[in-house]
């Protein structure tokens, strides 16, 4: 499949029909409920399988089709985004360390990064928007990006931060969960290690929470690897089949998401209730040059600012009908929510707003329902406000 575009790894990677007599030659991997396996003499495995939580043939098959959608060497699959990065903490970072992340990393990673205080793992929070606020010291082993960031969809130049870096013992990580690997691959811009929630995009479809690790380097791999199994954060067989599944319509999904969102977002931009719109894909955005440059897409995440405050805020998200008003984002439905009371509420008013993220403000997640029925029902929110 090394050769093959996008979809066609999509669809075939992981799962290609074994067809030697006696294999049943499903041309979908099946849910492998087997906790154990048995072997025919003492000192090893004879399949090559032992246990479940180091290897599962229905997991192998999502970290081979996870590893093809990034194009990287290694792809390695998880219970959730947040079990990813806690793999990926303990496997590469050790007491005295310091990370240097974005600061407007998404709330759950900043809790996570924060809680290895206790083992002396410490972090310093830039605005990486300017890669020059990238300063490592003797300390650093880790920088850690998001690009887009939630919710203001800020971008950071990757590769102009692969250039700056001085030090290979330093390793590069980038969030690449709201691009998804159809937009954008990180490790071809410089990153040693992608990582995404595969709740989201790759999923697709709001059922199934999970979390994804790609690297192209083999030492980063037997030490995450390691750690996988150690700590034990690894998706069930039927979580991993349900996110191969979704896995299948990345591309068809991420390019309706586009579509839809380039529409809803010109559609605000010129309705006079909204005072900003923020979306990668308007000229109009700051970063618009470097989104052309470093992403193949725009995504399905818009931002916009309502004008008024809370009141009419809530106004409008409680008067919609096919955008839920709930959190998370990626799913084919449409998605909408207030950052301030919802994703982003456990921040202080004052820091919150320091960042950007004040009551007009409102996220959208653009899903695959007909744009017309979107617009429509955007419209007619607006107007009740
Ligand atoms: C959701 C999310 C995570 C955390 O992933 P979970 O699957 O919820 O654990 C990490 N990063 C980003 C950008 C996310 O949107």
């Amino acid at each position: 499949m090394q050769d093959k575009s996008f979809s066609t790894k999509a669809i075939h990677e992981g799962e290609e029909p074994k067809l030697e007599k006696g294999q049943s030659g499903d041309v979908v991997a099946p849910i492998h409920l087997s906790t154990t396996y048995a072997r025919s003499v003492l000192e090893v495995p004879t399949s090559g399988f032992e246990y479940s939580r180091s290897e599962n043939p229905t997991r192998n098959a999502l970290e081979a089709k996870l590893a093809a959608i990034e194009q990287a060497s290694y792809g390695m699959a998880f219970a959730s985004g947040l079990a990813a990065e806690t793999t990926l903490i303990f496997a590469l970072l050790q007491q005295g360390d310091e990370i240097v992340a974005s600061d407007d990393l998404y709330g759950g990673s900043r809790r996570l990064i924060n809680s290895f205080a206790k083992f002396g793992i410490s972090v310093r929070y830039v605005d990486t928007t300017n890669v020059d606020n990238i300063k490592c010291n003797d300390n650093t082993k880790m920088i850690w990006l998001e690009s887009p960031t939630n919710p203001l969809l800020k971008l950071t130049d990757i590769a102009a931060v692969k250039n700056n870096m001085t030090n290979t013992d330093v390793t590069l990580v980038v969030d690449n969960t709201f691009a998804s690997p159809f937009f954008q691959n990180p490790l071809k811009l410089g990153a040693d290690v992608v990582l995404h929630s595969t709740t989201k995009y790759i999923g697709g479809h709001s059922d199934v929470v999970g979390g994804a690790i790609m690297v192209n380097q083999k030492h980063l791999y037997e030490k995450i690897k390691y750690f996988q199994n150690a700590l034990g954060g690894v998706p069930s067989p039927f979580d991993s089949y349900l996110t191969l599944r979704g896995i299948k319509t990345l591309a068809v999904r991420m390019e309706k998401h586009q579509q839809n969102a380039l529409a809803v977002a010109k559609f605000l931009e010129e309705n006079p209730k909204v005072k900003n719109v923020v979306y990668p894909g308007l000229s109009s955005f700051a970063q618009h040059q470097l989104a052309k440059k470093q992403m193949s897409g725009y995504g399905g995440i818009i931002t916009f600012f309502i004008n008024g405050g809370y009141k009419e805020a809530k106004s409008f998200l409680e008067s919609l009908h096919v955008f839920a008003l709930a959190e998370s984002l990626g799913g084919v439905e449409s998605l909408i929510e207030h950052p301030a009371s919802m994703t982003h509420a456990s921040i202080a008013k004052e820091d919150r707003e320091k960042i950007g993220i004040t009551d007009n403000l409102i996220r959208v997640s653009v899903g695959n329902e007909d744009v017309d029925d979107l617009l429509r029902d955007l419209s007619s929110g607006l107007t009740q406000v």
